[in-house]
């Protein structure tokens, strides 16, 4: 579909820009008028099907950034680090690395989507 709305989107924006040339002629009368608006109209609706099938490409590219969240088993020992969610990561998964802080064992505390685009979270 992507590439079929662009080039419906040149088309329009192409045959636009003919009917604007057409209707800046003033011999054509008041319907020059008609034929200006109508060229401004088609041309915006070609370049808004041109950017709008490239933005659709880039949300598509990178995935969902999700993080996981491992807390040192020591309850004495603070140690916390985020570190990028992998395949096979679950919550209170023992993990293999010892902590770096005091050498025992770590456990995956949570797995976190992180959004970084706040302007699409969905209010309903
Ligand atoms: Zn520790």
């Amino acid at each position: 579909m992507g590439w079929m709305s662009r080039i419906l989107g040149v088309i329009m924006a192409g045959s636009g820009g003919v009917l604007l040339i057409f209707g800046m002629d003033p011999t054509t009368g008041i319907f020059s008028y008609v034929y200006f608006f109508l060229g401004l109209l088609m041309m915006s609706m070609g370049f808004a099907l041109i950017t709008g099938g490239r933005q659709q490409q880039r949300e598509q590219k990178p995935p969902p950034p999700t993080v996981t969240e491992i807390r040192c088993d020591n309850r004495e020992c603070t140690f916390k680090e985020i570190r990028d969610f992998e395949k096979g990561d679950y919550i209170l998964k023992p993990v293999d690395v010892p902590c770096p802080k005091c050498g025992g064992r770590m456990t995956v505390e949570g797995i976190y989507i992180v959004r970084e685009e706040p302007e699409q979270t969905i209010t309903i």
